[in-house]
């Protein structure tokens, strides 16, 4: 899976994705990322990228050129990559100096044509904005199944809403709350959709058990000492029954759920009894 950030500020996108479990599938080859700076497309000499808003009111607001040629572009890169890949499948490698270029041409060809043919816009372009629909694990699992993703990030008052519409397939928020601009959401989403990709986490049976993979919220977990300030991790975690385990587990999962989460309970309540 590629994801690819349109941001003002790659440095920050690119030194959070580095680190730890994504930047180690990173270099599994697992998941790939890039961060293309919007500002490298503006037209502007001085390399603007943002205005004051029409009608007035408080701070900038970015621009629809630099956004809508920096979309583009990274559309294309996909388009192509697709492309050479197609290439690769079909094209025979063994061919000697004589046709080279004429299997050259026709690989240009070929080429043209499926970057032509094929729908490019089909790759989804999600602007994070507090005013999409909030993110949740259920969206997670369904960006996860895409071969690129692009995260269009915000900045001051956000983005000409004209750009907008002829790029965005997606408007997704974080939450009922207004960040400084759309770098962080980006981050959060592409952590929790990353962590879903095969191969992310060692233990891919991780994510599934976790909060709201079923639908719950996961139980509590120990590790060690057994005894730790007078408390003793639950006797049945000890115990070797795996039947018991997965018992208790689903136990601890619903009586935590009930409690912290009572949206979610009833919801899990009605689709099980
Ligand atoms: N004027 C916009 C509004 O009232 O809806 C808010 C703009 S906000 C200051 C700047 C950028 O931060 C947005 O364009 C968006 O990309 C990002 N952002 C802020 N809060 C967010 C949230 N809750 N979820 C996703 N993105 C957010």
């Amino acid at each position: 899976m590629f994801f690819h950030v349109l941001t003002l500020f790659p440095d920050m996108i690119m030194d959070g994705l580095n680190t730890s479990i994504l930047g180690k599938a990173m270099e599994r080859g697992c998941i790939r990322a890039e961060a293309v700076n919007i500002r490298d497309y503006t037209l502007d000499k001085h390399l603007k990228v943002d205005d004051y808003t029409y009608g007035g009111g408080a701070g900038m607001l970015m621009q629809a050129q630099p956004v809508y040629d920096c979309t583009m572009a990274v559309l294309d890169s996909i388009a192509k990559r697709a492309a050479d890949e197609i290439i690769d499948d079909t094209t025979d490698d063994t061919t000697d100096d004589t046709t080279d270029n004429k299997e050259n041409v026709l690989k240009d060809e070929i080429k043209d044509f499926c970057i032509n043919s094929m729908d490019a816009k089909k790759t989804r372009v999600i602007y994070v904005t507090p005013q999409g629909r909030v993110f949740n694990q259920k969206t997670a699992q369904e960006l996860a199944k895409e071969e690129d993703l692009i995260f269009l990030c915000g900045h001051y008052e956000g983005i000409d809403e004209r750009v907008l519409e002829e790029v965005v397939t997606d408007y997704i928020s974080i939450g009922d709350y207004v960040l400084t601009g759309g770098e962080l959401p980006a981050m959060v989403m592409i952590d929790a959709i990353a962590r879903l990709v095969p191969g992310v986490l060692n233990n891919d049976e991780s994510a599934q058990t976790e909060s709201f993979g079923n639908g719950l919220l996961e139980y509590p977990q120990y590790s060690r000492p057994r005894i730790w300030h007078d408390k003793e991790v639950p006797p049945v975690l000890l115990s070797g029954d795996h039947k018991k385990v997965e018992e208790w587990r689903l136990e601890q999962s619903l009586i935590r759920t009930k409690e912290r989460r009572p949206d979610l309970y009833e919801k899990w309540r009605e689709s099980h009894l």
